[in-house]
């Protein structure tokens, strides 16, 4: 098939209709590309929709892609105020999901993508590779399997079902699957009353640094109010610094930089202990209780329930017959790895961040969203919006467009601090320079800088 047929007579499939993908859509179809969007869960946002009671710290007019707004507007759809705060079920009904309506036949749902290769042509084989349009492997909830044929493909699947386990090594820590019933990997919905009956009362071990670790420490306080003998263990592969609970007041997005006062209210309160410098190497039983054992031999009191937010990891699983470059620490994109990378991302090298900095050996398929920045912590959904705009640009040939970059990202006012979500725990980041490297801000013509190091 030659360029120009591949380029006129198939789709773009964009892979996950989470707030990333569904721009993505948007994007390409303000091009003319025509996009087809396949979403593994049964409705748009599904992994949004699974942190649903989890607040935002981004405004609704920072996490509302400027290409869907145009093609909402004629729907009569209330954009909503863009100075408040939605949780993930807000993002999800009242945005993402009367997109996917408006995108109508354009997302399939129920549709799992389980492999993408170059059609008759895997990983090893280079003749003609470029002139052969991508399969996708497609898995449906009703069991069925279909080959789709794509001329590129854009891979925004997220990280959520990968979280991180609990071990130091990034393995799973000994005894850690055999203990599932009691280790969780989410942020509890403590007004689920089965899920408040879990953590009510009880001493739980809350893993990990970065704003979901923080939530969770806020949300076991606020119980720990409500319901005697509820009680936090918050544990650290740092030490306590200044930085730790984030930039706090500093931080541009005022909400992120509360979640970490939030944290750090509940230990000084009381309500919350920490446990500095502890890797965690077992997972023990102890009659009805967990006992945590580090990589030092320490053995920690005994809790009833462990949260491990220590990050996420792409699932690079069905993407595997593709020739990507990817970092070898991060799993990122090799050009954009230095800007993200907790362990040397140095303060003030930030450069600007679209198809450049996403491409990959293999032409035509990109890795965007949450995925794109593969274990960094730091991403930002209006930061996935401004990768598919320029993904979109050079899709169509637009070059100009695809290299301008139109994105400021607003500072986290600490470096060495905490990442936005769930820190993956480097060397760096327990005292580095830029052990998050939130913030990479990039404006037009603007200096590029970080969060003040
Ligand atoms: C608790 C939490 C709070 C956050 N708060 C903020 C915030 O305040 N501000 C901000 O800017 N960012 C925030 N983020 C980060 C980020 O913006 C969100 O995670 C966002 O949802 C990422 O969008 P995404 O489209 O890349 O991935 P996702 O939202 O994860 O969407 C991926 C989609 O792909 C689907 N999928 C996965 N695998 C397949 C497959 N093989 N085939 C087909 N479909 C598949 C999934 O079902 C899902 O619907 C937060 C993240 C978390 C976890």
């Amino acid at each position: 098939m030659n360029e120009h047929t591949l380029a006129t007579t198939l789709p773009t499939v964009v892979i996950g209709a989470g707030p990333i993908g569904l721009a993505a859509a948007s994007q390409l179809i303000e091009r003319g590309i025509e996009p087809l969007v396949l979403e593994a869960g049964d409705a748009a946002g599904s992994a949004v929709r699974e942190w649903s009671h989890v607040r935002l710290f981004s405004t609704w007019a920072e996490v509302v892609d400027p290409a869907a707004e145009k093609l909402l507007a004629p729907t009569g759809w209330v954009k909503p105020d863009g100075a408040t705060y939605p949780t993930g079920g807000d993002w999800a009904s009242r945005y993402l999901q009367p997109l996917a309506e408006v995108l109508g036949d354009t997302v399939r749902y129920g549709a799992r993508v389980t492999g993408v290769s170059r059609t008759g042509r895997d990983r090893v084989v280079d003749a003609d590779r470029e002139q052969q349009p991508f399969t996708v492997h497609v898995q449906f909830a009703d069991g069925r399997e279909e080959r789709l044929l794509a001329r590129a493909v854009i891979d925004a699947s997220g990280t959520w079902s990968t979280p991180s386990p609990l071990g130091g090594d990034g393995l799973p820590a000994l005894g850690e699957r055999s203990a599932a019933d009691r280790v969780s990997y989410r942020v509890p919905d403590l007004k689920d009353p089965a899920v408040r009956a879990r953590y009510a009362g009880k001493r739980t071990a809350v893993v990990g640094s970065g704003a979901s670790a923080f939530t969770a420490l806020a949300y076991i306080a606020d119980l720990a109010k409500e319901v005697p003998g509820t009680h936090a263990v918050w544990i650290l592969r740092r030490g306590i610094s200044g930085s730790t609970f984030g930039g706090g007041s500093a931080d541009q997005l005022p909400a992120r930089g509360a979640l970490g006062l939030a944290a750090k209210a509940a230990v000084d309160d009381g309500y919350a202990d920490a446990v500095t410098g502890f890797r965690t190497a077992a997972v023990e039983r102890d009659g009805d209780q967990i006992v945590l054992v580090g990589e030092d031999g320490r053995r920690l009191d005994p809790v009833d329930e462990v949260i491990g937010l220590t990050g996420f990891r792409p699932d690079l699983s069905f993407v595997n017959e593709l020739r990507l470059g990817l970092d070898e620490r991060l799993q990122a994109p090799v050009e954009l790895a230095p800007l993200i990378d907790p362990n040397v991302h140095s303060c003030g090298t930030v450069y600007p961040h679209g198809v450049n900095e996403l491409s990959h050996p293999e032409t035509d398929v990109y890795l965007v969203g949450m995925k794109s920045y593969g274990r960094a912590p730091t991403f930002l959904a209006m930061t996935g919006y401004e990768q598919v705009r320029s993904i979109a640009a050079a899709l169509a040939g637009d070059q100009d467009a695809a290299e301008r970059v139109e994105l400021t990202l607003p500072e986290t006012g600490v470096c060495g601090g905490a990442g936005l979500f769930d820190e993956p725990q480097t060397e760096a980041s327990d005292g580095g320079c830029c052990g998050a490297p939130a913030t990479l801000q990039i404006g037009v013509g603007a200096p590029a800088t970080s969060g003040g190091c």
